[in-house]
């Protein structure tokens, strides 16, 4: 008699590695002649099919196996959205190279810096880049050749050492290249957080880890993407890819609209009429962007109705404007470049449609609940769970398939115990709905307590006279430190300090309410649009509280 088998069996479906050039093959095929349209350096607009993308990405990546790209080395791009930047995308990482976006907002020591950590053997630039690698080539020794995004006409005149031109190379190459097999767990692409204190830390994100990534983020409670969208992404191809818009536009197969360098209000609406643009996704400061040119025009847009708003805590009064006034519908999502980015994103669930107005409201200010494959916990000081309650509030942890496990070139261990701690802080409701208080660097401590930045700038922002506010936390002899408001006023109003600090009254306990507030014509950003709180503790380390007890 034959004995019954023990453990488990494998299964016997077939084994496609999840590879990104997939994610092209699909859209060449059934959304050949789908749009991508983009917005160039050169001027006017450049439009073509996936096909086309697809054909000329095949192109590319054989001219970057005759520029001696190896498999897992690392080729750079400092370039804004546009149509060769999505061919980079594909044919870096498709041909098993790995894609390295790198930010041209940093300090150019921190580009050479990052160029070298990273070890890049070839980088791709935009035009308006030209001068800055002049600066660079001399210090970036690993890169072999510098490639010009533009045809032989516009070829920049600048003195470096092997600068090619990304068109003659194309023109070179026939397209009847096949993608390569490999294992899905290789390297894809290569971002470094904005490091705002010491250098910055590489993350390394993998074919499959992005392709499970652009699975989630198309979901209906996430982008709930579909081909019969038109997708904007403001946010830049070097930032966190573009929050996977690059790679979850051609899965799903919907329009793309690429803003190149131009993403002031009017310019970015003038691409949401033209083209029909039905999402676009964007930091807070470029929303504030789009609602002013909208209050100019007074008019809604034709076609954009959704949006996404995140990178950094979206202000209700923002949101709630450009939905009542224009009808646009900002989804608030949470996410870092280490967690590729998508961490959470706020919809609601059924049961919420018994929500009155303002406990809606309330929800949709949270920055959402973690879609499938995102794990999350909040701990104390001592690393202890603490309830999802909406009420505890601790350091954030995350883990899954597209979290960080280690970061690059480093073996400093960048885990605790299997989870990522984020250096975020806030609480989780039972529901799930993580709402953030602060940075973990950004916590204003005050007599041993902690007061949340964003919910004193959240209320700030709701004032009818306030644009822009930022709440930082000045030295305090008795308490530590004790918040500092810091006020953009809209054009033509002009908010006193009593004013301003009476509208706190009864919103939030007394103790809350900041000391003193400071009138400024704008808000230094970092390079990722955010603003930053880092120049603005700088700025404002000496300023003199009313109670006389600074420093
Ligand atoms: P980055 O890696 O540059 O995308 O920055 C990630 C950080 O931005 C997070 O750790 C948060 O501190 C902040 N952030 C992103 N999205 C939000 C949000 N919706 N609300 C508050 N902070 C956010």
């Amino acid at each position: 008699m034959q004995s019954r088998k023990q453990g488990p069996i494998l299964g016997q479906m077939m084994e496609r590695p999840l590879l990104l050039s997939s994610l092209l093959r699909h859209a060449e095929r059934y959304h050949a002649d789908t749009e991508i349209v983009s917005r160039t350096l050169e001027g006017g607009l450049h439009r073509y099919g996936y096909a086309a993308a697809a054909s000329r990405a095949r192109r590319l990546a054989k001219a970057l196996e005759r520029l001696g790209l190896q498999r897992g080395e690392r080729a750079a791009t400092l370039a804004w959205n546009g149509y060769r930047h999505f061919e980079l995308y594909y044919a870096i990482s498709g041909g098993g190279a790995v894609l390295h976006t790198v930010n041209p907002r940093l300090f150019p020591e921190q580009i050479a810096w990052i160029i070298n950590d990273a070890e890049d053997q070839l980088l791709f630039f935009d035009l308006s880049f030209a001068k800055l690698i002049e600066q660079l080539a001399p210090r970036c020794t690993t890169v072999r050749h510098w490639v010009a995004l533009c045809d032989a006409a516009h070829r920049p005149d600048i003195a470096v050492p092997g600068l090619l031109c990304y068109e003659d190379l194309l023109a070179a190459e026939h397209d009847d290249y096949e993608w390569p097999e490999f294992d899905e767990r290789c390297a894809s692409a290569l971002c470094y957080t904005s490091g705002t204190t010491g250098n910055p830390k590489g993350v390394l994100y993998s074919h499959r880890s992005m392709l499970l990534h652009g699975y989630a983020s198309c979901l209906p409670d996430v982008f709930g993407f579909s081909a019969r969208d038109c997708i904007l992404p403001v946010v830049p191809m070097f930032h966190v890819n573009a929050w996977t818009i690059p790679y979850a536009a051609p899965m799903v197969g919907a329009k793309l609209v690429l803003p190149g360098a131009a993403l002031d209000g009017p310019s970015l609406c003038a691409l949401f009429e033209d083209e029909g643009v039905t999402f676009t996704g964007g930091v807070p400061t470029v929303w504030q962007g789009v609602l002013q040119q909208l209050r100019q025009t007074g008019r809604r847009p034709r076609t954009l109705r959704r949006g996404v708003i995140g990178g950094s805590a979206a202000p209700p009064a923002l949101v709630e404007t450009l939905a009542r006034d224009y009808g646009i519908e900002l989804d608030h999502a949470w996410g870092m470049t280490e967690i590729s980015p998508l961490g959470t994103y706020n919809k609601p669930k059924a049961k919420h449609a018994a929500l009155d107005a303002a406990a809606r409201r309330a929800l949709a200010a949270k920055q959402g609940r973690p879609p499938y494959g995102v794990e999350m916990k909040i701990v104390d000081g001592e690393g202890r769970t603490l309830p999802n309650d909406g009420v505890a509030v601790g350091e954030l942890l995350v883990r899954g398939p597209w979290v960080v496990g280690q970061y690059f070139n480093t073996d400093a261990p960048t885990l605790r115990d299997g989870w990522f701690p984020t250096g975020d802080v806030g609480s989780i409701d039972a529901d799930g709905y993580l709402c953030i208080t602060d940075r973990a660097k950004d916590v204003i401590k005050s007599g041993g307590e902690w007061i949340g930045s964003i919910e004193l700038e959240n209320l700030a922002c709701a004032h009818p006279a306030v644009a822009q506010a930022a709440v930082i936390g000045v030295a305090h002899r008795k308490w530590d430190e004790r918040p500092l408001l810091i006020v953009v006023p809209k054009a033509g109003e002009r908010p006193t300090r009593e004013e301003l600090l009476g509208w706190y009254q009864g919103k939030i306990a007394k103790w809350w309410t900041p000391d003193d507030v400071v009138f400024v014509e704008q808000l230094p950003l970092t390079a990722t649009g955010k603003i930053s709180k880092l120049q603005l503790r700088e700025q404002f380390r000496e300023h003199r509280l009313p109670d006389g007890e600074s420093g």
